[in-house]
């Protein structure tokens, strides 16, 4: 999208995790941020840089419009939606979605991204990806679990996914929503055009497969 953004040499908290930051990719790869205010944001980042893009953190209206993509990540939606409106991000971000940024939302992600929550509770949403969402639909933090699912269009076997806390779609508002994988007859991994969201974390477990399939479809 913009030509005189320079992306970040470095991803912040990186001697946290442990192993060397993954090299940056450099121009040519698409500019896809990750949103900043809370979660699972280096994870993110450094799967990202795996499959060669340009990853920045996004935590201000103009972050965001020098990105080509998003990430949405897990962590808590309710802490995250606050944030957003908080920092100014929430109308942005709804702007760049109608005009059709790709977007991928990963666990409280997904359910930001939702058009609606089975809950009676109000909480600020992005909204977009036109499903209905039950949040903590797997259990509580200590029913968290990792597991191997098979993904459509992922090839090479079962992925490596965590479930944490984690939501599942409970309906389709739209035909236009694909569900690409389920568990327990639920759709975990659900793609709406250039709007991707997985009920699980794909950033933990080093399976890097469906950043590489969403950064695939995003122009630079
Ligand atoms: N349960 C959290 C929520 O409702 C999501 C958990 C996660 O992102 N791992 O926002």
């Amino acid at each position: 999208m913009s030509t005189s953004f320079v992306p970040e040499r470095w991803i912040p908290g990186a001697r946290l995790t442990g192993s060397p930051a993954p090299p940056h990719p450099g121009p040519g790869a698409p500019i896809v941020g990750v949103l900043s205010l809370q979660g699972d944001v280096i994870e993110h980042l450094r799967a990202l840089r795996r499959v060669r893009a340009n990853a920045v953190q996004v935590k201000t209206p103009d972050q965001l419009a020098s990105v080509d993509a998003l990430v949405l990540p897990g962590g808590e939606s309710t802490t995250i939606g606050k944030l957003l409106v908080r920092f100014g991000l929430l109308g942005p971000l709804q702007a760049r979605i109608a005009a059709g940024m790709p977007v991928f939302g990963t666990c409280a992600g997904m359910i930001l991204l939702s058009d609606e929550l089975d809950q009676v509770e109000e909480q600020p949403l992005v909204g977009g990806l036109h499903v209905r969402t039950r949040r903590n639909a797997f259990g509580r933090q200590q029913d968290s679990f990792d597991t191997r699912i098979e993904v459509v269009g992922i090839d090479g076997g079962p992925m490596d996914v965590a479930f944490i806390r984690a939501p599942r779609v409970v309906e389709l508002l739209h035909p236009g929503v694909e569900v690409l994988a389920t568990v327990e007859g639920a759709p975990v991994v659900v793609r709406q055009g250039p709007l991707w969201a997985t009920a699980f974390h794909p950033e933990v477990t080093g399976d890097d497969r469906l950043h590489a399939a969403f950064v695939a479809t995003v122009a630079c």
